[in-house]
């Protein structure tokens, strides 16, 4: 049988990163990720998941009915995604082993780069333990091949055993790190009653609760005319532009705000005296105060128009996505599912916090997939410093076996055909 940690360091080194730039349509965004894709295939074949397949816009499903007597047990599924963020390069991927003992990490000799714990100080707790690494010159990927391999790990063994399960349903998708992950992504075919991405990090850490998202963009008319005879004539948009921003709330802003606290984001300027573009995305947990803020950018624009006249300033506003919460309230259960399951692999105090972001399954549960996130124990997503310990993945795989066990299973009353 193959360890979690062996299943891991395979994927990892599969090259499987998505493209912002590729046009949203086109899905997968790269086709390096069918190679991720038709091994996943191929390994759960290879331990009896005979139904598993890639749809031709990469994701990758399979189902393993329930043992005999456990048939109306709700239908469990479990999500993870199969490409690394664009942000660092995830080509050459080389994992190593560090068995951890205390101060710096020294991940590549040769080009000096070095884990400073002063940086890391939450690498104090795995003193004694081995922790997979990067060489320093690629991110890891542990987001998200770490919550592929408990997965398909804890299916291996499920299957190996023999005990007995409820169905379980398995998805794995392309472009997650690009916000499309969910584009494409096949609920009713799926066939689970709800379902789990395994996309956390802190392997005693879940969530539950996301941000509602919406982005605004504000385009500014101005007038121009030769500044020496401007007087009372010109209006200069990019003057325009900085009034807007000053009547939005200055600290609420992400580098003013933590927790449950909102802001409003100013993500693009640029213009001229006769034109100015803006852009913000907007973020709250409360669907009340997300509102509020909504009415807050528009009475802004309502402003300016009254001061400069009307369309001085246009805004289009969208909706990107909602707090799961709202949905997932109604079906604590679930929530609590992912807990209990949790305590029973061993993690004795469970944590969750509200995620300052949105998930793939935020939107899955929209389209009627409830949906929280389950730890994979990976710390420093996104970076060259990206790690996750031996003990957080063997913790991973525990939990999605107690996660799926009859026991629990048959205290969840949940159960809503999609
Ligand atoms: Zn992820």
């Amino acid at each position: 049988m193959n360890t979690v940690v062996d299943r891991f360091i395979r994927y990892a080194k599969i090259y499987s990163e998505s493209d912002p730039h590729t046009p949203a349509g086109t899905i997968p965004s790269t086709d390096r990720q069918f190679d991720m894709a038709r091994l996943l295939v191929e390994e759960l074949h290879n331990i009896g998941v005979d139904n598993a397949f890639v749809d031709e816009k990469c994701y990758v499903y399979a189902q393993i009915p329930a043992t005999a007597g456990y048939e109306l047990l709700p239908a469990v599924g479990l999500i993870a995604h199969m490409d690394t963020a664009p942000d660092v390069t995830g080509k050459d991927i080389k994992p190593q082993i560090i068995r951890y003992e205390g101060g710096n990490i020294v991940l590549n000799q040769e080009k000096n780069i070095v884990m400073e714990s002063a940086l890391f100080p939450e690498l104090e707790r795995f003193k004694g333990q081995e922790l997979i690494c990067t060489d320093g010159t690629t991110l890891l990927g542990a987001d998200d091949k770490a919550g592929i391999a408990i997965i398909v790990q804890a299916v291996e063994e499920l299957l190996t055993d023999g005990g007995p399960h409820g169905k379980l349903c398995l998805g794995f998708t392309p472009d997650e790190e690009i916000g499309r992950g969910a584009d494409a992504f096949d609920v009713k075919n799926f066939g689970a009653d709800f379902a789990f991405t395994v996309d956390g990090g802190d392997i005693s850490h879940y969530e539950y609760e996301t941000f509602n998202a919406a982005s605004a963009s504000v385009d500014i008319n101005g007038f121009s005319i030769h500044p020496g005879s401007a007087k009372d004539k010109m209006k200069n948009a990019l003057l325009l532009a900085m009034e807007f921003n000053a009547l939005l709330p200055a600290m609420e802003t992400p580098s003013h705000t933590e927790g449950y606290e909102g802001f409003f984001h100013l993500t693009e300027l640029h213009g001229q005296v006769e034109q100015a573009h803006m852009n913000y995305i907007i973020r709250d947990h409360s669907m009340e105060r997300f509102q509020q803020r909504k009415a807050v950018i528009q009475k802004a624009v309502q402003q300016l128009n009254l001061r400069y006249g009307p369309d001085t300033v246009h805004i289009e506003l969208k909706d990107q996505y909602y707090n799961m919460y709202e949905i997932l309230k109604d079906c604590m259960d679930v929530v609590h599912l992912a807990e209990k399951a949790m305590m029973k692999a061993g993690v004795n105090t469970p944590t969750h916090s509200p995620i300052r972001g949105g998930t793939d399954g935020c939107r899955l549960t929209y389209m009627g997939l409830p949906c929280p996130n389950l730890p994979t124990g990976g710390y420093n997503a996104h970076g060259r410093f990206e790690y996750v310990p031996v003990e957080s993945l063997k913790t991973g795989v525990k939990i999605i076996r107690e996660l799926v066990s009859p026991d629990l299973l048959e205290r969840t009353h949940f159960k809503k055909t999609v």
